[in-house]
C-alpha cells in the first residue's frame, strides 16, 4: 500500500511474484474497499506497515480488522516501529485472526540493526505453516546470545524509546520553526516526514555536510518530502543549524 516500506516488493520480485498496490489515501490511511476490491483468488499476502514507513503514521484499528476479516489469506502486519507509537501491538489480535501474523525487529527502538533478529508472532495454525515451509537451520547462537543479553537490559530499550520520543518533540518543534517547511506530519516512528520547499537541493545540501536524511520527494503522495531520523540532541542540533544555515 505505497507510499511505504519497499522490501516486500523486492522479495517478491525475487520469487518471481506479482504484486498489486494499492495507494493510500490523502491522509495517508487504508483505501479499504479499493483493497478489498483489488483482490483476487491469487492474491495470497498483503502486507501492512502500521506504523507505516516513510509517512509515520499507525493505520486505523478498524481499518486492519476490515482486511482481517474480509480478506481469506494472510494479513500481516509490520509493526517495525510500534514501540514509538500510542497504539496497542496487534499481537492481542492474535487469537482473534487465524490469518494474522504480526512483525517486529531489534532494528529499531532496541537500536540493534546489525543483530539482523525480527520476530513473527501469528497463530498456532498459522505458526505450523511457517514451520513446515522455513529452512531447518535456526537463528544462530551468536545472535541469540546478543539477543537475551539485550532482554536482560530492558532498561535499556526504554530509554532508547523515551529519548527518541523525547528528540522527536524537540525536532518537531525546531523544524516547524524553519520558513520553508511547509508541513511536519504526526508521527508514531522514529522519525518526522517534512515537506519543505526544494526538498532535492536540501537534501543534497545536508548530504554534503554528511547528514544524511531520506530523499522521499520521489514517492507518490509525498512530494516534497523528506524523512528524517530522530538523533541523538547533538545531531539534531547540527540538522537544525545545518538547515538554518542554508536558508531553510
Ligand atoms: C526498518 C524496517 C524493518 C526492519 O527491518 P529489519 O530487516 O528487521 O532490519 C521492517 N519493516 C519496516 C517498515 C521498516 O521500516
Amino acid at each position: 500500500m505505497p507510499p511505504t516500506y519497499g522490501m516486500y516488493e523486492v522479495s517478491a520480485a525475487i520469487n518471481d511474484l506479482g504484486v498489486k498496490k494499492v495507494l493510500l489515501t490523502n491522509d495517508f490511511q487504508l483505501d479499504v474497499p479499493s483493497i478489498l476490491q483489488a483482490a483476487d483468488s491469487n492474491t495470497k499476502i498483503m502486507f501492512v506497515c502500521s506504523p507505516n514507513n516513510p509517512t509515520g503514521n499507525v493505520f486505523r484499528k478498524e481499518d486492519i480488522t476490515a482486511l482481517l476479516e474480509q480478506f481469506s489469506g494472510i494479513v500481516v502486519v509490520d509493526e517495525a516501529y510500534i514501540d514509538f507509537a500510542d497504539a496497542d501491538s496487534f499481537i492481542k489480535e492474535l487469537e482473534n485472526y487465524p490469518n494474522l501474523v504480526v512483525l517486529q525487529t531489534f532494528s529499531k527502538a532496541w537500536g540493534l540493526a546489525a543483530l539482523r533478529l525480527g520476530m513473527a508472532y501469528s497463530s498456532e495454525e498459522m505458526n505450523k505453516i511457517l514451520n513446515s515451509i522455513k529452512f531447518p537451520y535456526n537463528v544462530n547462537q551468536a545472535t541469540q546470545n546478543f539477543a537475551f543479553e539485550a532482554l536482560d537490559h530492558i532498561d535499556r530499550h526504554k530509554e532508547i524509546v523515551q529519548a527518541v520520543l523525547e528528540q522527536r518533540n524537540w525536532l518537531r518543534e525546531a523544524i516547524g520553526q524553519l520558513e520553508t517547511v511547509e508541513k511536519i506530519y504526526p508521527s508514531d516512528a522514529n522519525f518526522l516526514l517534512v515537506k519543505i520547499k526544494q526538498a532535492k537541493q536540501v537534501y543534497q545540501s545536508l548530504k554534503k555536510k554528511l547528514l544524511i536524511v531520506r530523499d522521499r520527494s520521489g514517492v507518490s503522495l509525498c512530494d516534497n518530502c523528506l524523512r528524517i531520523t530522530v538523533g541523538t540532541p547533538e545531531e539534531n542540533k547540527q540538522l537544525i543549524s545545518a538547515l538554518k544555515e542554508m536558508g531553510a
